[in-house]
């Protein structure tokens, strides 16, 4: 699968050492050792490491460091220079993950760490990043209903403080085939993403990094579940007759009112009130709401002060209940990950 962020080793390789735009390029305080035998440089810092550990990690470094070298190749403090195109903090992380100045925490992951793994991990084929990663995005995206709804507070406030994170997570987990992390990572991202920034990307606030956009298949599965997982939710509520004939609407028979409703008029305008906001929450094309709580639906609507009869309001939430978890369980069939995932 095409991705902006697989490795590129040629347009790294072809990166053409820029001497014409000076700039303050600062050494690292932590990451220059006296023995390392290569510096890198980003486009503020420099990094004097060492090639073994680099070439131990990543392939993709290793056959940079292989290729014989012009004459009139750069040298610093008689160590290669090498340019990298790649954003100062993510080779700090780098650097930081690889000398074992960070550890990784089983619980819990600084996210900027997690990122310079899904990033260099994927650009220079370092698999225990990725493979890493995926462990930890498996935890942030869990594959049951309860699971989510208990940690997608979490999730947005992640969103919100690493712009692009939902986008590359999809891609991710396309590219290396976790389905499992799907379903909450496409609710995640269409619950906080509007619909054209789902469609264009967005910009991520490090622009030395290319935008945050789906790839071409993920973007294909995205729209259909978007524009058919709460619709299918809301049929599911309506509660069709057996045959479900929309063509003949005597045969359409929906939950509210029971047959033991007190209040049959005002049940029946209430139930039209609640599904008239499902749609409204599901169509829009900002981002749209997965309703979690039939009582919170309930209190946005405006006429709060005639709710259903006794005898319709535990029947009406028992629904809803059963149908938020059915479309859950059925997102993956939206998202037709038994066709790209064989599931
Ligand atoms: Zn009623």
């Amino acid at each position: 699968m095409s991705s902006n962020l697989q490795p590129n080793t040629k347009r790294k390789r072809e990166t053409p050492v820029n001497d014409d735009a000076p700039r303050e390029v600062e050494r690292s305080t932590q990451f220059w050792f006296d023995d390392g035998n290569v510096v890198l440089q980003t486009q503020t810092m420099q990094f004097r490491v060492h090639r073994s550990l680099l070439s131990l990690h990543s392939p993709i470094m290793k056959d940079c460091f292989a290729c014989p070298q012009p004459g009139d190749a750069p040298l610093l403090e008689g160590c290669p220079l090498v340019h990298l195109p790649d954003p100062t903090k993510d080779i700090e992380n780098f650097c930081a993950l690889l000398y074992g100045v960070y550890h990784l925490d089983v619980d819990g992951i600084n996210y900027a760490y997690l990122e310079t793994m899904m990033y260099m991990g994927r650009k220079y084929g370092i698999s225990h990043f990725t493979a890493s990663a995926l462990k930890h995005l498996q935890k942030l995206f869990p594959p049951t209903l309860k699971a989510w709804d208990n940690g997608c507070s979490g999730i947005k406030k992640m969103a919100s403080e690493n712009e692009g994170l939902l986008f590359d997570v999809i891609n991710l987990a396309y590219e290396y085939r976790v389905a499992s992390i799907l379903p909450a990572a496409f609710l995640s991202l269409c619950t906080i993403h509007k619909l054209d920034e789902i469609l264009s990307g967005i910009e991520r606030p490090n622009h030395h990094r290319p935008l945050a956009a789906l790839n071409h298949q993920p973007m294909l599965d995205c729209m259909r579940a978007r524009m058919t997982f709460i619709p299918s939710f809301i049929c599911g509520i309506v509660n069709f007759m057996e045959g479900d004939d929309l063509d003949d609407e005597s045969k359409i028979q929906y939950i509210i009112p029971t047959a033991r409703c007190t209040k049959k008029t005002s049940c029946q305008r209430r139930f039209v009130d609640v599904l008239t906001r499902l749609i409204g929450l599901s169509s829009s094309i900002y981002c749209i709401k997965f309703p979690r709580r039939l009582d919170v639906l309930c209190f946005s609507l405006e006429d709060i002060s005639d709710p259903f009869c006794r005898q319709c309001e535990p029947e009406m939430q028992k629904t809803f209940d059963t149908h938020i978890k059915t479309a859950w369980d059925e997102l993956p069939g939206h998202l037709h990950m038994s066709e790209n995932f064989d599931v």
